[in-house]
């Protein structure tokens, strides 16, 4: 048997396709929804993350700008950076590209943008609102394994769900979003008791460690659907050989660049999976997908809810 491959990529062209929709609908109405990226720093990564992101709303015909503060930048004009955005009535969405740099205390940052532009769902007005099952702005990631699993027509309601991680970003808001589904939840740590088995009782599984290929092929529950959110790059060739000896065409990539991108699920699942998300290819693609929606429903709900409009801002520096 050989797992349905749930591919991110086809999702993701029909979400964008969609949205296109939405975009043209918003612009007779005189509304173009704005993304504001801010990059502290120069860490490539981010650099390359923030790019991509600036990429999409230009695909897509959004309005974007980038904020690039040098990484020496004070709290004080941090907070003043985002107290603008909060009351630049063309921006709909903020986005901090984290990590911030150490002296910055991110959690004050993220807390001072307006809960009705936190694009990436981290406000915890935003998590409150997910955890007592209103409208709100979810964070990406886990919107988009919801966004997998309903377009790819799994079954959630009555099924068991085992989130493996606990993170603010991931593990919970994915754990809420399966039980407002009606799934039945289990969340799994580094601190579970006897992890195989809490897997094995799995019909859905999603994967959120950061851990490449920990998850056992014979942990899986025979025709399970697993979404694998990990994105682990290897580069040690006998864990490349160990995880991916049986799949000839990887193996031979890994050698030609001299690392390669895994899950948190063995390759080997694929044999045990009813239906499963690859990586690179599935959860990732989704990630991007889901700031533009979340852009695009902040555009709306900004004008459709008083509960959503512009909030004064509080991003003082204390
Ligand atoms: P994180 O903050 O490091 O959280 C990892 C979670 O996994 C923690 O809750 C941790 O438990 C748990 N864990 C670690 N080792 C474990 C073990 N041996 N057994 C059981 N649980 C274990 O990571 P994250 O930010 O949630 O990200 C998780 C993964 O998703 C990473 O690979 C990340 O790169 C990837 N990711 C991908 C995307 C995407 O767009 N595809 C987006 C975000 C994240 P404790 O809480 O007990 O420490």
């Amino acid at each position: 048997m050989t797992a349905r491959i749930l591919d991110g990529l086809k999702i993701r062209d029909q979400m964008f396709a969609e949205l296109q929709d939405e975009i043209r609908l918003l612009a007779v109405a005189g509304v173009r929804p704005g993304l504001a990226a801010v990059l502290v720093g120069e860490n490539p990564a981010s650099q390359l993350y923030v790019k991509s992101k600036i990429a999409a709303c230009e695909h897509l015909g959004l309005a974007s700008g980038l904020f690039t503060p040098p990484a020496t930048v004070s709290m004080q004009d941090l907070l003043a950076v985002v107290d603008g955005l909060n009351r630049d009535n063309n921006v709909d969405g903020i986005l901090i590209q984290l990590p911030l740099p150490p002296h910055v205390d991110t959690k004050r940052i993220l807390e001072a943008v307006d809960p009705a532009k936190d694009v990436d769902g981290f406000h915890p007005v935003n998590l409150g609102r997910l955890v007592s099952g209103r409208p709100g702005l979810v964070a990406c990631t886990p919107a988009g394994c919801m966004e997998i699993l309903r377009r790819s027509n799994i079954s959630i309601e009555g099924a068991n769900a085992v989130v493996l991680g606990r993170s603010d970003i991931v593990g919970k808001p994915m754990a809420l979003l399966l039980m407002h589904a009606n799934a039945t939840v289990t969340i799994c740590h580094s601190k579970t008791c006897d992890l195989p088995e809490a897997v094995r009782r799995a019909d859905i599984l999603v994967a959120a460690m950061g851990k490449a290929g920990f998850v056992q092929p014979d942990w899986i529950k025979p025709g399970a659907t697993v979404i694998d959110v990990g994105t682990n790059t290897i580069k040690d060739p006998a864990e490349a050989e160990r995880l991916l000896r049986n799949f000839p065409g990887r193996l031979e990539k890994f050698r030609a660049k001299g690392s390669i991108l895994v899950g948190d699920v063995h390759p080997e699942a694929i044999h045990t999976a009813g239906a499963l998300t690859p990586v690179p290819g599935g959860v990732g693609l989704m990630t991007i997908t889901m700031l533009m929606s979340n852009t695009v429903k902040a555009a709306r709900l900004r004008r459709a809810s008083p509960e959503f409009s512009a909030t004064p801002s509080t991003a003082t520096a204390r």
